[in-house]
């Protein structure tokens, strides 16, 4: 698929918000259809997944406290007919050590947010035999 770069946005999302919402959200008002989304900044008590291949589904990993967000990297696109945001992160601890996996939720302690909407095609999720939701597989 060929996509050309739209609009930029740059902001800080508001402490206490939920950040998978607040690009859901965000994804919604601004009827961001593609775009790719990049964060940095603290999250406090993250929950974060790990799909299990054999059992199709996520095992929950429920962090306490507040952890630096050190990356933030994910994609809009459709699922069940609206804009939806697919997010992996990396959660630094206190000693500086990393946890990482797919972000579930997270409350903002500070997030600085860059989404680049990409414009061309529609792509879209769909529900796969092994669990998940995902684009079709696309030969080059
Ligand atoms: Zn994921």
């Amino acid at each position: 698929m060929r996509f050309s770069k739209g609009r930029v946005f740059l902001l800080r999302a508001p402490e206490g918000e939920n950040l998978v919402n607040f690009v859901n959200e965000l994804a919604k008002k601004k009827n961001i259809i593609v775009g790719s989304v990049s964060a940095i900044g603290s999250l406090r008590n993250p929950k974060i997944g790990y799909f299990e291949e054999k059992k199709g589904q996520y095992k929950v990993i429920e962090l306490k406290g507040t952890y630096e967000l050190v990356s933030l990297m994910g994609n809009i696109s459709i699922k069940d007919g609206e804009p939806f945001a697919h997010i992996h992160v990396a959660l630094g601890d206190s000693e500086g050590r990393l946890w990482g996996g797919h972000l579930i939720e997270g409350e903002v302690f500070v997030a600085e947010v860059f989404v680049q909407e990409l414009l061309g095609e529609i792509l879209e999720r769909k529900p796969q035999e092994n669990g998940l939701s995902l684009w079709d597989e696309e030969p080059l």
